[in-house]
């Protein structure tokens, strides 16, 4: 057990991190986000994925759940041993051996560095066909591993699956006892995803005035994205005053996968007005933080994935194109360097309109007259050329080639023009009098 005068420091801490007016950030893309069909990472890259987390200003990671067998086991060592700044926690189920495999996993790391998360199905349907267990003796599970997790741990969090359909009264009347027992984070999940805003709200809102003892516990949420309300729900949990909101980077995870970290930061750091508080994680770093995880992962997000998706920044179509050579912020909702992005890539298709092409020509060195433009806008939608005009729209088009769209009907139409072409050049060389000579 904590002693008394131990967890009042500890509690009076906590409270004035409760009032600094910023939103913390926890990630489980190496948890959470790993349990997503197909990904797979050794050690060395989950290590560079917190170190990139850790250096994006991340509150705290879940490093992995070390029952689950040695590897995970020794991952997570890797992570302990390798990552400074962040709080690294461990999962736990509220078992003694799960609690003691966390304990070893994160047995490196400072007190005030490291936390077990302690979980257990709360729900009707839960209790009753997972655990098949009665209110009280889920609440004596919960309360018996926190005294056992005190033996190896200063930070215990509880996050109970299922939260968002447990009837309130019971998961209030568990919170409070794990409070008591001395939890400095309750979590509000939503495992299946099926909450929207209002609801959450309501949630959050009914926590923060109806478990006693809420006031000495972070509260953190953690939602997915089964209906895509996953970014909103953390929002709206976030104007309700929850502390800390956990997702993963790119929005891997189960299923439809989790909270999207970087829409929640975007949101946050764009919306200060509205929420009146900052964010721990540094917008600038997303981009390069959602690439190397979408490297290593081989997870791509689509290329229309809200903040990081790769159209977020690329138009086809004229009237933008135009818009965004006069002035970027015509059609773009933030600049691409506020997430470390950009520039800008104006893409060259069958949509586009004569300014971008004059952009591009003269960008590339061409002093493009009016004609080229047309000849080119031509190659772009549909048009016929004779050959002499097809060997000049190439020799533009071999300087264009960066800023094409991957689009198959122009991929056909260059091996169409090189086949034209060297038909063409046969051709005449067949007829020339030297040859005949
Ligand atoms: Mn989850």
């Amino acid at each position: 057990m904590f002693s008394a005068i131990n967890l009042r420091i500890k509690r009076t801490v906590l409270r004035m991190q409760k009032a600094q007016p910023v939103v913390r950030i926890s990630d489980t893309t190496l948890r959470d986000g790993l349990q997503t069909p197909g990904i797979r990472l050794d050690p060395e890259q989950r290590v560079r994925i917190a170190q990139a987390l850790a250096s994006a200003g991340v509150h705290s990671i879940d490093c992995g759940f070390p029952a689950a067998g040695p590897s995970e086991l020794a991952a997570v060592k890797r992570i302990a041993q390798a990552v400074k700044g962040p709080i690294l926690s461990a999962h736990a189920r509220t078992k003694k051996e799960d609690i003691d495999a966390a304990a070893e996993a994160l047995a490196s790391v400072s007190p005030l560095r490291k936390a077990v998360t302690l979980f257990i199905g709360v729900s009707p349907v839960h209790r009753q066909y997972k655990h098949e267990m009665s209110k009280a003796q889920v609440i004596d599970a919960v309360v018996k591993s926190i005294e056992h997790a005190q033996k190896s741990f200063e930070m215990i969090s509880f996050g109970p699956e299922d939260a968002s359909r447990t009837e309130p009264e019971f998961l209030h009347e568990v919170y409070q006892n794990a409070i008591r027992a001395g939890v400095v984070t309750i979590g509000f999940t939503d495992t299946v995803g099926i909450l929207t805003p209002g609801k959450t709200a309501d949630a959050i809102k009914r926590i923060r005035d109806e478990v006693r003892g809420s006031e000495d516990a972070m509260l953190a949420v953690h939602f997915h994205n089964d209906l895509g309300l996953a970014t909103a729900n953390s929002l709206a949990a976030v104007a309700e005053g929850a502390n800390i909101v956990q997702g993963t980077i790119n929005g891997i995870g189960e299923r439809a996968g989790n909270t999207p970290i970087e829409e929640v930061v975007l949101a946050l750091t764009l919306h200060k007005d509205e929420f009146k508080r900052s964010v721990s994680v540094n917008p600038a770093a997303l981009f390069e933080l959602c690439d190397l995880v979408a490297r290593l992962t081989g997870f791509r997000p689509a290329p229309n994935k809200a903040v990081v998706g790769r159209n977020l920044f690329r138009t086809e179509t004229g009237v933008h194109q135009d818009g965004l050579l006069k002035n970027p912020m015509t059609y773009l909702p933030f600049p691409p360097e506020l997430i470390g992005a950009g520039p800008v890539e104006l893409v060259l298709g069958r949509n586009s309109g004569r300014n971008a092409v004059r952009h591009h020509l003269a960008a590339s060195g061409i002093e493009p007259t009016e004609e080229h433009v047309e000849l080119v806008l031509q190659y772009l939608k549909d048009g016929d050329h004779t050959t002499t005009e097809k060997l000049e729209v190439r020799g533009f088009m071999q300087r264009l080639k960066p800023f094409l769209s991957e689009d198959e009907f122009l991929a056909q139409k260059v091996a169409q023009y090189e086949a034209d072409i060297l038909a063409a050049n046969a051709d005449s060389v067949a007829r020339s009098p030297e040859t005949v000579a």
